[in-house]
């Protein structure tokens, strides 16, 4: 595997090696594990690498953070640490062992050694290591034969609990086998299948279960993952009524293909989740109350269920948009929305119409912009309070539609709106 590391960015080479020297100064052993060593084995790009130490990964980072002069994140309780160095962000931990109490719930953590952190890994294919110890640099440790399920696209568990243990994998399982187009080896295709019909998913811990389909949903072209996961368990653990159609494949497929022309037209616009407009394709159906209820029983984060929850709650409004032609009730609508919503909108209205307002807006009418501030507002007496924002909003519509383009012109407007309002005051 050496010719595989020297290939790596020259910066993250100099961190394995000085990583290799300061384990053995500590008397620790150092191994690169998991995901990062099956995707070296496949030649694919990798950015983050997961490092395990026999001893005590902490103190491994310190030595590097002084070496690297940067700042390290670490866990005492898991003893974990993490640098970042030259993009590469770098996860070091306590070779452990894990013990499952009961099927779904958190692993007991112990110090151990590679030999068993591997044995806790969840297939044979991320749980392989190498060597990055002295005199063996470069070595591949594979006790499971990851490499050959490599070969043969196999997704393959290391032991026949290890559905029960942590049903999580299941959906684990789905990822990799639709991310690879890989199979399931046969026993783990049947076991897993055994684990979806005892309803396993449901007795994992909420978050977990977030984290795993958030994943999912972060893979390009999530959509295979989707019907995958639908074929196979169904999106019951997420809420139990959920119960996806023909014609939301369909919805699915055009999100990917709309995403990619937004992308492309509008390079400046910032579509960062891409994933939420598949969940919340996945949660349509659903009442908004639903809605809420399950995004909160996820701890989804507040800006994310901000998005989902008003993208059920104006997909009738946004229907206005079919017939409409005036410029500001278009801005109404779409100026309160995140551009996740937007797309969701655009792929799930087919009417031409609509569509084309949505591309007038962010064409156009998303860049419209005041000349006049609040200072001249203050300078024409207009005293700082509520009726700012109501001089500004009214004056944006006027604009839109009427199309002034002075700031002279605005400041006009500003007085006859200021009048009308404080009449309307008294
Ligand atoms: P990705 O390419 O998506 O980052 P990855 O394999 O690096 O995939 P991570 O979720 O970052 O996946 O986990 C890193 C490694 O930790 C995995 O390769 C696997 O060895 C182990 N692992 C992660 N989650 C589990 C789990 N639920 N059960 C067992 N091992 C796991």
């Amino acid at each position: 595997m050496k010719n595989r590391l020297n290939k790596l960015p020259s910066q993250v080479q100099k961190i394995l090696k000085a990583a290799s020297l300061a384990a053995a100064k500590l008397d620790c052993s150092i191994y690169l594990v998991g995901g990062v060593v099956r995707d070296l084995l496949l030649r694919r790009s990798v950015f983050d690498f997961d490092i395990v130490v026999e001893g005590q990964a902490i103190a491994v980072v310190k030595v590097l953070a002084k070496i690297f002069k940067v700042d390290f994140s670490r866990h005492h309780a898991f003893g974990t640490a993490t640098i970042i160095v030259g993009g590469h962000r770098i996860d070091f931990a306590t070779a452990r062992v894990e013990h499952y109490i009961y099927p779904g719930a958190l692993p007991r953590v112990k110090p151990a050694n590679l030999v068993d952190d591997l044995k806790r890994r969840d297939f044979t294919i991320n749980a392989m290591a190498i060597s990055l110890n002295k005199g063996d640099f470069g070595r591949l440790i594979d006790l499971y034969d990851g490499l050959s399920d490599l070969k043969k696209g196999l997704i393959r568990i290391l032991h026949k609990e290890s559905f029960s243990d942590d049903p999580t994998r299941i959906l684990r399982a789905i990822r990799f086998k639709e991310r690879f187009s890989f199979k399931f080896e046969s026993k783990t295709g049947k076991l897993l299948k055994q684990a979806i019909n005892t309803k396993a998913l449901s007795l994992v811990n909420s978050h977990r279960l977030r984290d795993e389909i958030v994943l999912i949903l972060k893979e390009p072209k999530p959509y295979r993952y989707i019907k995958r996961i639908k074929e196979l368990e169904g999106f019951r653990f997420l809420h139990p009524k959920i119960r996806l159609k023909p014609a939301d494949f369909l919805f699915f497929i055009r999100i990917e293909k709309e995403l990619v022309t937004y992308r492309r037209k509008f390079r400046k616009l910032r579509i960062n989740q891409d994933w939420l407009i598949y969940l919340a394709g996945i949660m349509l159906a659903l009442p908004l109350k639903t809605i809420e209820k399950v995004m909160a029983d996820f701890a989804f984060k507040k800006g994310e269920r901000i998005i989902i929850t008003s993208i059920k709650s104006k997909l009738k409004e946004i229907k206005k948009l079919e017939k409409c032609k005036k410029k500001s009730l278009i801005y109404k609508l779409l100026c309160p929305l995140s551009f996740e919503a937007i797309i969701f909108f655009y792929a799930y209205y087919p009417n031409k119409n609509l569509r084309k307002n949505i591309d007038f807006f962010l064409e156009t009418l998303i860049f419209t912009k005041l000349k006049v501030k609040g200072k001249d507002l203050k300078k024409l007496s207009i005293k700082p309070s509520k009726i700012f924002g109501n001089i500004f909003e009214e004056l944006l519509y006027k604009k839109i539609d009427k199309g002034i383009f002075s700031k002279k012109e605005e400041l006009s407007h500003v007085e006859r709106i200021y009048k009308r309002l404080s009449l309307k005051k008294n």
